[in-house]
């Protein structure tokens, strides 16, 4: 049997379910496959950044592959309508009589594979999929009462169970290297449809599954030990920034929560601090994927809890604030750096992805998904599931237990998780010579004020806030 495997957002030869499944069956060798859908990408509002990342990702896939003995294929079509066709030509080009994937949750990738796989079964071809995205696969934990769960905390203690309980595979090596190549590799495009080939940041994201396990590593020898007291600081390095490598599939969660466990004296949930909180918060993103299979409506544009989805404002005004929002220009410190933090790295600190969401959300009444659309336009790390459900989360349309009155104080975000200002000093030069307490609040540098080129608040928070807190009450 010779095999043909389609990566999507698993680029990597190591602990790969679909690649290692494939390369153990495969009697007269594998050829791989990747679909490169510059419109479908545009209408999923992926950006240059994230697109780079993919391209860079894509070269060092096929190197990694060729050394398997595995050429990698490339196939562009503008959207997924049709794909199907393209990869079973391919398939039968090339003698192959079985494919193998991981599967994706969206509802567009979904039903994509639907139709790849009917039409590969119609032609007597055999299909095998893998839930190797996630540790546990989504849909596998339900409640006692046989539901999905919708609240994070009781889905995390079950997820350590089942963990605990070796329900869970393991992380696995390298796939098997194949006797011989059976065809040639196909050069991966240096451009890709109007997606900006300068657009991402080589220099701060680094291709390639050996760059994301040492990224991994060094996260893992060097901080993982003091996450729990460093992670909320976005002045301070104290993450792991992995997420870009598990988008893209660099790296696999597998490998994620391995790597804490060996730390952490193969403990889930005791032992220390910092591996515990980091192994949850790599949970909240599977979280999200079984929200996103069990209520595939917040993928359609819908909010998961329609009775928070209020009118948002969308008039000139509220579109003037979005674009300041947008450009790093709300006269909040805390706002801007994150916000010109995300344009110039293509990736922004869990605490100020918070707290702009919040504000975009709370303080300005503004739609979420207006932000949760910037955001995937920007972010390196621009995942489905995570964004749409941070973007929820902070909009109260979420599965917060607790969602419209937790309204973020930009001001005490500030002082509270930038206390010396390092982090607005960085992303918002023109402030970088104020003291520490001024810094949070330059509007109250009358004196100052008028040399620094930085603009006012464009709203009062605290009437702001009661403006949130009414409109949810009345709409809700
Ligand atoms: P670490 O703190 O080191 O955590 C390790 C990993 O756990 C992360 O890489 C990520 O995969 C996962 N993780 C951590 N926090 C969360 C979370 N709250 N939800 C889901 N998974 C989490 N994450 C994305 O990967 N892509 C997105 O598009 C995305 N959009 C977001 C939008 C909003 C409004 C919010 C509030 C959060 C979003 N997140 C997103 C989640 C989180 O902010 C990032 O995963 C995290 O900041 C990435 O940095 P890190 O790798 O250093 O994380």
């Amino acid at each position: 049997m010779r095999a043909l495997v389609w990566f999507r957002a698993d680029l990597r030869t190591r602990d790969n379910m679909a690649l290692s499944a494939a390369c153990a069956a495969a009697s007269k060798g594998v050829i791989a496959v990747f679909t490169v859908c510059p419109r479908q990408w545009r209408e999923h509002d992926w950006g240059d950044m994230k697109v780079d990342f993919l391209r860079r990702n894509l070269i060092e896939l096929r190197d990694g592959l060729e050394g398997r003995n595995i050429a990698l294929k490339i196939i562009t079509r503008d959207s997924f309508d049709g794909v199907e066709e393209n990869l079973l030509s391919l398939a039968k080009e090339h003698d192959c009589s079985a494919l193998f994937f991981n599967e994706e949750y969206e509802v567009n990738e979904r039903a994509r594979d639907a139709r790849v796989a009917a039409t590969f079964t119609k032609a007597g071809l055999s299909v095998r999929s893998f839930h190797d995205q996630v540790v546990v696969p989504p849909g596998e934990l339900r409640t006692q009462e046989d539901k999905p769960y919708t609240v994070y905390s009781p889905y995390k203690r079950r997820w350590y169970a089942y963990y605990a309980d070796g329900h869970a595979p393991k992380a696995q090596g390298l796939a098997k290297k194949q006797p011989e190549m059976v065809s040639s590799p196909d050069d991966v495009p240096k451009t890709i449809g109007d997606f900006d080939a300068e657009g991402g940041r080589p220099d701060l994201w680094k291709a390639g599954e050996d760059h994301g396990l040492s990224r991994l590593r060094s996260f893992i020898e060097s901080r993982l030990d003091s996450y729990k007291e460093d992670r909320d600081f976005p002045g301070i390095n104290g993450t792991s920034t992995i997420s870009p490598y598990l988008a893209i599939g660099a790296v696999s969660p597998r490998q994620c929560i391995e790597a804490a466990l060996d730390a952490n004296n193969g403990k889930l949930d005791k032992g220390g601090k910092g591996p515990v909180h980091w192994m949850s918060e790599v949970i909240w993103r599977e979280f999200y994927r079984q929200i996103l299979v069990a209520f595939p409506r917040v993928c359609k544009n819908r909010a998961f809890n329609a009775k928070y989805d209020i009118h948002w404002r969308s008039d000139n005004k509220a579109k003037g604030q979005f674009s300041a929002w947008c450009q790093g220009k709300t006269g909040y410190p805390i706002i801007d750096a994150a916000m010109r933090q995300l344009e110039q790295t293509g990736w922004m600190h869990n605490r100020t992805r918070m707290a702009v969401a919040m504000f975009l959300t709370k303080d300005l009444l503004i739609d979420w998904r207006w932000g949760e659309r910037h955001f995937m336009n920007k972010l390196v790390d621009g995942d489905f599931a995570s964004n749409n459900g941070g973007w929820q989360w902070s909009a109260a349309t979420g599965t917060d237990a607790a969602p419209y009155f937790r309204i973020f104080n930009p001001i005490s975000q500030s002082t509270k998780f930038d206390a010396d200002g390092a982090y607005i000093r960085k992303f918002v030069p023109e402030l970088a010579d104020l003291d520490d307490d001024a810094i949070h609040e330059p509007w109250k540098q009358d004196s100052l004020f008028t040399d620094l080129d930085y603009p006012k608040p464009i709203i009062d928070h605290a009437e702001a806030r009661e403006r949130a807190l009414k409109a949810f009450k009345v709409e809700s």
